[in-house]
């Protein structure tokens, strides 16, 4: 591990430097007269299907600032007003609005640049364009919906313990028709939203949660590090879109002396860190350091826990400011993974014009956190109505205006989608090991389901950076105010409103029980690398004849949609089914020293180069530093990470020749093949994380969904072949795609 890092410290310096040779710089570089601009915040010049726009008959206004008034219906999906397609740039396909209903034809628009489509039916009349959705499906599914609506049983949530989402959900319940229990119910609900974690509510034997035992765990930013880092070691190329990163106290000595050769190679360079701490948020506790000597390492007599971090000096500006994304990304099921990413997010922004950190600047907030929480306490922040000025502002309206620089959005947003492919897959892991201890197989328990916050920084090369991901986003749909000097009130933001509602609505028609549809896409084989996903596309393809008026969904498939390109990354996932295989009583997420003992036995990993006595002491060794390095922990033995870390050891042991992520991926296949041709071997636990099955059924089901866990041979031996044939091509794909 320490090697990994040496190696890594040397490539620091070309981290953030790499943006300087390659980077875009909105604000500076690229040449305000650039190309006609198909796509431009100025009305005239968007031209649709090669005409000018101006010309067209779309009647677009600026929204107002009476947004209440104008009908809800009138909004796409991630919150777009059919008022929008102008002048704002967003760009709206198949937008639902009952002024749009005239008869025509199917005709797709392209908005040249941006990759931008217009879908609906259009007349063509001389110059003159007019787009409005298809009459047949939306009346149909109007019709549909209405009629079955009346029919089914409303969906119940109970909303007890929502706490802040509490208004930004009763408006997705009251848009669903579903009916609300604001003070629970009795009976089982179909849905109950935590506005926590999954434990907010304890005697939940049914239906589904809106939050995953361990979350909260997996994603403190010690944890979350760890889970990268992890995944660095087997692919570093996959998994650089993480700063790197130490964990305090631990790493103390590994972060200084490496910092100092760093300094000693190189006298010109001069690196900033940020430290933040263990479990905080909102910018708490967050501070700039340029010498390991500025760490403050304790609270009171207490190591602070903490994770140092490389500081990303160049990020890209726009207004001269700098910016993060929240993306909302939907975990549907841990098994089989399914991930859904909202096409609509928000942008934070810093309230100081940026400048690279200097010893001066170190301590201004509001120039390097765009946290909002800190800026909106800055006199210079920007509430405002409109999606696109202000400072915060929708995801849609930055994209559009970044395309109409010239930037290539559809490679910004694939990468995006690759990031938050591989961090969930980063720390699934671990949460199937939480899973299983919180519902074990067998045990009444809801499925779970979770709204993730990614926290994406864009670096001037346009390269997007993961800085965090929040098990509890704020879905907040107003925002504080100073309404005197001092006092601060809570304001409807209509930012919030368009964005946050969406994504609960949209997640609770995801997770409606009677949604009969099957939600698992056709895994795409191959075109990943080409983005055609960008995040202003509406999916009117999604929607289900019940849904009656509502919009298409703002939430997107990509896994398994992209299965095909991401899952031989899935290695420490399998490791996690052997580990969770071979634990022993329930609820127990520790390896007791029997129990690795069954594993090297029943996997034939002993031998006379490797005795018993020596896997003992591996245990110790490994389980020793563990709980050292995480100290509050209560449970003793092996946890998944000390497992992890010991099954990377034996499958450096025994394949020798061969590079890391081959030699875990030979060790796995080997003990799978062993555990698999011993029928004798008691599956010990299995982890299904769905509603309690009767267990042949389940036996069957896992067999169909999930390749690594009670599966038969072929399906286990296609993830493999998938895994080489990856190797094989991933030159020419995927390594294109996280490198800029
Ligand atoms: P918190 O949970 O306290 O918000 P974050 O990790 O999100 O912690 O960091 C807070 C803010 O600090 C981010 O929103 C971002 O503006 C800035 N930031 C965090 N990490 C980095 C980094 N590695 N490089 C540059 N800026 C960062």
């Amino acid at each position: 591990m320490s090697d990994h890092y040496v190696k890594n410290v040397e490539q620091m310096r070309s981290f953030g430097e790499d943006a300087e040779k390659e980077g875009v710089d909105i604000e500076e570089q690229v040449p305000v007269s650039s190309p006609p601009a198909s796509v431009s915040p100025d009305p005239s010049s968007i031209t649709i299907a090669g005409r000018d726009a101006s010309n067209t008959s779309i009647t677009c206004k600026h929204r107002g600032k009476s947004r209440s008034k104008q009908g809800k219906d009138d909004k796409n999906s991630c919150g777009k007003r059919i008022s929008d397609l102008s002048l704002q740039g967003c760009v709206v396909s198949a937008p639902v609005g009952k002024n749009l209903n005239r008869p025509g034809h199917e005709r797709t628009l392209h908005i040249q640049g941006t990759g931008k489509i217009l879908q609906g039916k259009s007349e063509t009349n001389g110059n003159y364009v007019t787009i409005h959705p298809s009459k047949n499906i939306q009346e149909a599914h109007r019709e549909d919906g209405f009629k079955l609506a009346k029919k089914r049983r409303p969906v119940t949530v109970d909303t007890a313990k929502a706490k802040t989402s509490l208004e930004a959900l009763k408006l997705s319940i009251k848009q669903l028709k579903w009916k609300e229990f604001p003070l629970g119910r009795r009976a089982a609900c179909d849905i109950y939203w935590h506005g926590v974690s999954f434990h907010d509510n304890e005697n939940i034997i049914s239906g589904q949660v809106n939050k995953f035992p361990g979350m909260i765990e997996m994603l403190r930013k010690i944890n979350l590090s760890r889970a990268v880092r992890t995944m660095q070691e087997l692919f570093p190329e996959e998994y650089d879109f993480y700063p790197r990163s130490w964990i305090l106290p631990e790493e103390y000595q590994q972060f200084s002396t490496q910092i100092r050769m760093v300094k000693e190679n190189d006298a010109t360079v001069s690196p900033t860190f940020i430290v933040k701490p263990d479990g905080g948020s909102q910018g708490d506790g967050i501070y700039l350091v340029r010498d390991p000597s500025d760490l403050k390492l304790m609270s009171g007599s207490l190591a602070k826990q903490a994770v140092v971090q490389e500081y990303i000096q160049k990020p890209l500006l726009i207004d001269k400011l700098k910016f993060d994304i929240r993306l909302y990304v939907l975990i549907k099921s841990l098994e089989p993974l399914e991930i859904y990413i909202a096409k609509e997010g928000l942008t934070r922004f810093c309230t100081e014009p940026y400048q690279e950190p200097s010893q001066k600047n170190l301590t201004h907030v509001f120039m390097h956190l765009t946290n909002y929480s800190l800026n909106v306490h800055s006199g210079n922040f920007v509430h405002s109505d409109s999606q696109s000025t202000g400072s915060k502002r929708t995801l849609s309206s930055v994209l559009y205006r970044l395309a109409a620089k010239g930037v290539d959005i559809k490679k910004v947003w694939s990468d995006i989608i690759a990031l938050v492919i591989k961090t969930v897959i980063a720390v699934v892991p671990e949460l199937k090991v939480y899973y299983q201890a919180d519902i074990p197989p067998g045990k009444p328990g809801p499925t779970c389901f979770q709204i993730l916050g990614f926290d994406i920084l864009l670096m001037k090369n346009l390269k997007p950076v993961l800085l965090e991901v929040n098990s509890n986003p704020s879905m907040r749909i107003e925002h504080e105010q100073e309404v005197a000097p001092g006092v601060f009130e809570y304001v409807p933001s209509p930012v919030d409103e368009e964005v946050k509602v969406s994504v609960i609505r949209d997640t609770l028609r995801l997770m409606d029980p009677g949604h009969k549809k099957p939600s698992i896409s056709q895994p795409r084989v191959g075109g990943f690398e080409h983005g055609e996903e960008i995040p202003m596309e509406a999916e009117s393809q999604e929607r289900s004849p019940d849904e009656g008026v509502l919009p298409s969904l703002c939430l997107k498939q990509v896994y398994p949609k992209y299965t095909k390109q991401f899952n031989y990354l899935r290695l420490v996932e399998r490791i996690a089914t052997l580990f969770i295989r071979f634990l022993g009583v329930k609820g127990n997420m520790r390896l007791g020293p029997t129990a690795f003992r069954t594993f090297i036995r029943t996997c034939k990993l002993s031998n006379s180069n490797f005795t018993m006595a020596s896997v003992d002491i591996l245990y110790i060794d490994i389980t020793r530093r563990w709980s050292g390095a995480i100290p509050e922990s209560k449970e003793a033995g092996m946890g998944l990470q000390a497992f992890v870390e010991a099954f990377f050891y034996l499958a450096g042991r025994r394949f020798k020749s061969l590079v890391m992520r081959e030699q875990v991926a030979s060790l796995l296949e080997m003990c799978e093949a062993q555990l698999e041709s011993q029928p004798g071997v008691e599956d010990r636990r299995s982890v299904s994380c769905s509603r309690a099955l009767p267990r042949a059924v389940k036996t069957q089901t896992l067999g169909l969904t999930n390749p690594h866990l009670n599966s038969p041979a072929p399906l286990r031996r296609a993830a493999s072949q998938d895994y080489r044939l990856h190797q094989r091509l991933k030159p020419r794909t995927l390594r294109a795609n996280v490198e800029n």
